[in-house]
């Protein structure tokens, strides 16, 4: 872990840096016409004065001692390092037409940096640089430390340099002709420009996002993009040239509590974005741990050296963002799919990083994309990011919508269901209110309409009857000596024979339309519609003979029946002529069995 973690820092750290080849010290570097820009490390030789307290004439002792040697294997990083290191060269203008050149110490996190340049003639030119003394002392106001020479043509200048730093020691050291340098920080302020712009550019698009949405992955989003950028800002010496100039402190702890920020925010992120608490609780309680440290790290770094919290932030970093891939991986087993693009974009992410570290180890050629990896893997995580967030909450509305439209589908099933079982109900409601009015119409022992239907419908007859001016008339029946049957046989028998008897009417009277009503007890009344008195008495006549020659049976007995009837025509123009039509005819009956019945009667 430890050794992912200082490939990180390294990769971080070497943004700026340079990675040299071999080592021949003693010869000078010569500086003829075809040369513009050199790197100096293969003409370096160095010493570490381990305690940091040797000065100029002391180190020039260890030089003539031979106390100095090679870089080892050309490579200008150290990593940290007490004391201090002095670094030598033998520089000689070999007839370029430049005397002025600029010394450029290509990583911006070094402390404090001090140049003697020792001329042939004995002058020692001394100059300080490094992020402990004000930015406005540079020579150009430029993101790293550097230093005017002057080197005239055919003199040897042999410059020593020495540098002490509590960040990583590295020394990529390059000499720029005042052409080539203007050319060189043109096209890297551009490239630096560009990465930020977009940076930018994602920043503001996900800020208006996040007000408008009020969505924390968008918070969180916000936070990591700043976090980061605010790391490599540091990191390319940035952040000291316009964010504080002035301050040594934030100098030296801007890095580890970048580091921290980044990291909560890029674990937070990822948190919210996966919603791991759902998806993957026990992943989730690693994430919070992993933020944890962050925290506390990022606390601790108020009050420990930075040569400590720098390391342990940097050794962190690539567990806690290989625990970032495991998630995402869980829960896109778990189908959740806005994780392919989160997936996708930490993918970029370290394969920019690490096609920069397989550079600084000289595994890839160095080019453009290679060298700007780290920034080229990040913006496009960023952007990727940008777009998962995009996808994420279109993903989330679509899921809205099919939740509101299934609502909607299953209120409008629930209701269609409901309204079905409704009009059953109200189906069979009407159903038993149909059969509970024909009940009421009926009489319950012969099912002949009861009285009550027979004057509701006989009011309907009649009121017909006046508008078609037909005639209508009345048969008013009782059963004669209807006492005696019950007395002889029973009142079971004398139920029996008022169904007969009802039945024989009933069915006697069916070809004439007539409206037959049980009146009460065995007494039957009839309305024959469409005939005057001498028709009905005519029908009165069929039914009295119909009974008579029809004996009611009753299991094994036969007992014969006979009835009185009265018959009446309605007067169509009289009023109040129901009750008064069923009076006549009770009259008519009155006379029939006063005639010693069996027989029909009118009045
Ligand atoms: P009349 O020839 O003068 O009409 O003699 P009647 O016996 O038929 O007349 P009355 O009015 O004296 O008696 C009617 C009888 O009809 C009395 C009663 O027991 C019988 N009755 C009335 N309703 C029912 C019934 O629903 N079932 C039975 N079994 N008998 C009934
Ligand atoms: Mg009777
Ligand atoms: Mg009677």
């Amino acid at each position: 872990m430890k050794w992912f973690g200082g490939w990180f820092l390294q990769c971080l750290l070497a943004v700026l840096g340079t990675v040299a080849t071999c080592a021949h010290a003693q010869a000078p570097l010569l500086l003829d016409t075809s040369v513009s820009q050199q790197a100096l490390a293969s003409h370096t030789r160095y010493y570490h004065d381990l305690a940091g307290n040797d000065d100029l004439p002391a180190v020039r002792k260890h030089l003539e001692a031979g106390k100095f040697q090679p870089l080892p294997d050309g490579n200008t990083s150290f990593g940290f390092q007490d004391g201090a290191y002095w670094f030598q060269i033998n520089l000689l203008n070999t007839g370029n037409p430049d005397r002025k050149w600029l010394l450029v110490q290509e990583y911006a996190l070094s402390d404090r940096i001090d140049v003697y340049a020792i001329h042939a003639d004995g002058r020692v030119l001394h100059k300080t640089g490094g992020d402990h003394l004000p930015f406005d002392q540079r020579n150009i106001r430029y993101r790293h430390p550097n230093f005017w020479l002057d080197l005239p043509p055919g003199e040897t200048v042999n410059l020593l340099v020495r540098v002490q730093s509590e960040s990583s020691m590295q020394v990529p050291l390059r000499l720029y002709s005042p052409v080539a340098f203007i050319e060189q920080s043109r096209d890297s302020q551009f490239a630096i420009g560009l990465y930020y712009g977009i940076l930018l550019a994602l920043f503001i698009y996900n800020l208006v996002m996040w007000l408008t949405l009020r969505d924390a992955s968008y918070f969180w989003y916000l936070f990591h993009i700043s976090a980061f950028g605010m790391v490599l800002f540091t990191l390319n010496g940035l952040g000291f040239e316009y964010l504080w100039p002035e301050s040594a402190w934030l100098a030296d702890h801007a890095v580890p509590l970048s580091i921290c920020l980044a990291l909560i925010g890029m674990q937070q992120f990822a948190r919210v974005f996966l919603e791991l608490r759902q998806r993957w609780p026990a992943g989730d309680k690693v994430a919070l741990a992993i933020i944890g440290f962050f925290v506390l790290l990022g606390l601790a770094a108020f009050k420990l050296p930075y040569y400590l919290v720098v390391p342990i932030a940097s050794a962190a970093v690539f567990p806690s963002i290989c625990w970032i891939l495991v998630e995402t991986m869980v829960v896109l087993r778990r189908g959740y799919k806005p994780a392919w693009l989160f997936l996708l974009a930490w993918f970029l992410f370290l394969l920019g990083t690490g096609m920069f570290s397989a550079v600084a180890f000289n595994l890839l050629p160095k080019n453009f994309i290679t060298e700007y990896g780290v920034q080229i893997g990040s913006a496009l995580e960023m952007l990727l990011l940008s777009v998962a967030l995009g996808y994420r909450y279109a993903a989330l509305r679509n899921e809205n919508e099919r939740i509101v439209r299934e609502a909607r589908d299953q209120l409008e099933q629930k209701v269609e269901l409901r309204t079905t079982e409704l009009r059953n109900a109200l189906g069979q409601l009407e159903e038993a209110h149909d059969r509970l009015s024909e009940f009421s119409r009926h009489d319950g022992l012969t099912d002949l309409y009861n009285r009550s239907h027979f004057r509701e419908a006989f009011d309907r007859l009649l009121s017909d009857a006046r508008n078609s001016n037909s005639p209508i008339s009345l048969l008013m029946i009782d059963l004669d000596h209807f006492k005696r049957i019950n007395d002889q046989y029973g009142h079971l028998v004398g139920d029996d024979c008022l169904r007969w008897t009802s039945n024989t009417m009933a069915v006697t009277l069916a070809p004439y339309g007539a409206l037959l009503a049980r009146f009460g007890g065995e007494e039957f009344i009839a309305a024959l519609p469409g005939m005057d008195l001498a028709q009905a008495r005519q029908v009165a006549e069929e039914l009295r003979q119909g009974l008579h020659h029809n004996p009611c049976r009753s299991g094994e007995l036969s007992i014969p029946i006979s009835a009185s009837i009265g018959v009446h025509s309605v007067d169509l123009t009289a009023r109040n002529s129901i009750e008064f039509a069923m009076q006549v005819a009770d009259q008519a009956l009155y006379a029939a069995k006063a005639e010693g019945r069996d027989c029909v009667r009118t009045l």
